[in-house]
């Protein structure tokens, strides 16, 4: 089987955008025009197509990352959903490492705002070349020049006009394509939007004008041929102006940007005229590299040897687990059989789904550029390589950052309890940020994120979609413990009370190791002293003090474990008492080696009007906060600063008091810092109190 359609008309692109800037509505309009949608339906009234999430609707956020195919004009667009919000890192994080190109959305009144900035970063650190489109042109204050100086300023890059303005805020009627130099307006029908071309009104000529010689000389800069010709001939035709620019935007040098109001239903046609003209197609891409050996590499070819990433993970109440992939080279068939290059196990691919916005469509085979879901493959995790066992490749996974927030959940019935646990699971392997652990002593089940929002969504959907009534506690900062001074030492396990006795002795060397290096253990055992059969069981009882760390029953991290040596008894020795000699062994020696709290500090920015810049900053200090730099942004002041996690609950309260509604913040995991002394000893002792510690 060939492809329908050729792999440099494919798109894979998502859309980011600031919250209530209209990336929902915008996105549901694509969907509408490229056809695939039955009807307008408003976010208002929750009839938009891409939020499968009931409470998606309510809160009106867009958190899923669904991968949803449409046709424009003969290309395979591909939408990658994805969200706004910080609390969602791990969203933007995926659907940034799978995408080819982006649509960064601003609202024309509000213009650059903070999250859009963050995330627009991350897209820069993955290579993402960008369009730009300024939405809600119909609003009173619409700013498309303000939002404009605003992307060239705040985001640091070199915005170019496609498109000019008819029109502003009640009046905004349409755009003059730069182009094409004609207007454009937008008549709604009951079966679509029709575009009606027209002469340039003559007020707008000179702006247009200007405007379009800005766009033709921004297009000559990008290409030696292009500029030869471009001062030969005084002007450029608008095939070379395309390329020019094309080649400027898959570079980076420059974004093309785009206005109008989704929700009138203006501007967003040209929008998707310049997807397919400027953003990157998987050819554009290029070839993807082994993790651990560049000169491993994979063509976007069909038939080159199958590689995939496997980078969303859901439960859909049909079909099960699927998974959704994004292949960068060859061809998958239903039935094949996959490697999973990560795990080293073998699967065969059950079904391949095409996503689209209110379906699924089952297909046979799927090819290199395309996003498609697939069932089987049980054991695939979010990050993991998917390819052909004949070429195995592992191709760089996806970082998810360690959760920051935990709160304790119980069952609200006996009946709740067994669905309680599934449904964790379930969403636990969903979402790479969210973890579930058990503390047998206090029965207590933790569950821990990335901010108190995304806790809140986890836990709406635990009702809503699984039915699962349960109680939260309060929200608690995810703090961990390591250890700074190396130790030595060793513990024996003897216990003989009647019947077979139980004997094992441990050496272990205990030392700090570097942030972010987690754990590792390291055999040096000689002469068999322990045999090697019991080696794992001390791992395990290493990993299990880990997890509920000596000082306060917080995870332990960046440790690296030696044992070095023991011994063993022929009758009384067993793998149970080995886990226990590990446990204490290193328990013990941990305490000994003066152990540290470490807690989140987050980068906090908090943009407030000129007028509230003494209480924004003093608020930071007040909270154990660095303030790191201070910046004008029009007429507002962005005061940004590291703060533990611990000091910012309600902080979205407190600044709406001090600066009368008018300012706002957001924040991201910077790193763990040790705890002060004092308030790390209030911290064990309460801990100690709730039963938190074990001996
Ligand atoms: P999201 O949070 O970015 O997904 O934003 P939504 O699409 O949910 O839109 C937020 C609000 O802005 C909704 O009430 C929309 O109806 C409204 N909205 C979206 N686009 C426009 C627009 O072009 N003009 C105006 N006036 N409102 C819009």
């Amino acid at each position: 089987m060939s492809r329908t359609i050729p792999l440099e008309k494919v798109r894979n692109i998502g859309i980011m955008a600031h919250i209530d800037a209209g990336k929902t509505t915008c996105s549901e309009r694509i969907l509408f025009y490229c056809g695939k949608n039955y009807k307008l339906g408003e976010v208002h009234d929750g009839a938009a197509t891409m939020d499968f999430m009931v409470q998606e609707q309510e809160r009106g956020i867009t958190i899923s990352s669904a991968a949803t195919v449409v046709s424009w004009k003969d290309h395979q667009i591909t939408l990658i959903d994805t969200p706004g919000h910080v609390d969602f890192t791990a969203e933007v994080e995926r659907s940034l490492r799978v995408l080819d190109g982006a649509i960064a959305l601003f609202c024309a009144v509000g213009g650059v705002q903070p999250q859009t900035e963050q995330v627009w970063r991350q897209s820069e650190k993955y290579e993402v070349p960008k369009l730009c489109f300024v939405n809600k042109m119909d609003r009173i204050g619409a700013d498309l020049m303000g939002t404009v100086d605003e992307i060239r300023d705040t985001l640091r890059a070199c915005p170019v006009l496609m498109v000019y303005p008819i029109g502003k805020a009640d009046s905004f009627e349409g755009v003059v394509d730069l182009l094409d130099m004609r207007a454009v307006r937008f008549e709604e029908e009951s079966r679509g939007v029709k575009l009606l071309y027209s002469e340039i009104p003559a007020e707008l000529r000179t702006a247009c004008e200007e405007a379009r010689h800005q766009m033709i000389e921004r297009a000559a800069e990008q290409d030696d041929a292009l500029m030869e010709k471009y001062f030969a001939e005084g002007t450029l035709s608008n095939d070379d102006v395309v390329k020019g620019l094309r080649k400027g935007c898959l570079a980076r040098k420059l974004v093309p940007v785009y206005c109008g109001t989704a929700f009138k239903n203006k501007g967003v046609q040209l929008l998707l005229d310049g997807v397919t003209r400027f953003l990157p197609s998987p050819l554009d891409d290029g070839i993807v590299h082994a993790h651990d050996n560049p000169a491993d590499t994979r063509e976007p070819r069909d038939d080159a040897p199958f590689a995939a990433l496997a980078f969303k993970i859901v439960a859909d109440k049909h079909m099960g687990r699927i998974l959704y992939m994004r292949i960068y080279s060859g061809t998958l068939r239903v039935g094949q059989t996959v490697l999973n290059s990560v795990l080293s196990v073998d699967g065969r691919i059950g079904r391949i789904f095409r996503m689209h916005a209110n379906h699924q469509e089952a297909i046979e085979v799927a090819m290199a550029g395309d996003i498609v879901a697939v069932a089987g493959l049980s054991r695939t995790r979010t990050g993991d390589t998917i390819c052909d066992p004949a070429h195995p490749i592992v191709l760089e996974t996806i970082e998810f950052p360690a959760p920051v927030m935990a709160v304790s959940i119980r069952p609200a019935t006996r009946n709740d309890n067994e669905k309680l646990g599934t449904a964790l699971h379930t969403l636990a392997s969903e979402d790479p940020t969210f973890s579930v652990t058990y503390d047998q002593e206090t029965s207590e089940t933790i569950i821990s994120g990335m901010g108190e929002l995304h806790l809140d969504v986890l836990v709406d959907r635990l009702r809503r979609e699984f039915g699962v009534g349960c109680e939260v506690g309060r929200p608690e900062v995810a703090y961990r413990e390591t250890m700074t001074v190396p130790q030595e030492g060793s513990y024996k396990h003897i216990k003989q009370t009647g019947g077979r006795g139980q004997y094992a002795h441990v050496c272990l060397r205990i030392e700090p190791q570097e942030a972010g290096r987690g754990f590792s253990f390291v055999n040096e055992v000689k002469g068999g002293n322990i045999p090697s059969e019991y080696i794992p069981a001390v791992e395990k009882g290493v990993i299990r003090a880990l997890e509920s760390g000596p000082t306060a029953g917080y995870p332990v991290v960046d440790v690296k474990v030696t044992v070095y040596d023991g011994s063993a008894h022929e009758v009384d020795s067993s793998e149970h008492a080995f886990v226990e000699a590990g446990r204490q062994c290193f328990r013990q020696l941990f305490l000994k080696g003066e152990p540290e709290l470490l807690e989140p500090v987050m980068d906090v920015e908090v943009t407030v009007p000129e007028d509230y810049m003494g209480a924004a900053t003093s608020s930071i200090c007040q909270r154990r906060g660095r303030i790191e730099g201070m910046e004008s942004k029009g007429v507002s002041r962005i005061v940004n600063g590291f703060v533990p996690l611990a000091e910012m609950f309600g902080y979205s309260n407190t600044i709406r008091t001090l600066t009368q509604g008018r300012g706002s913040f957001t924040m991201h995991l910077e790193r763990y810092e040790a705890v002060p002394y004092e308030m790390a000893e209030a911290i064990v002792e309460k801990r100690k109190k709730e039963n938190k510690v074990r001996g």
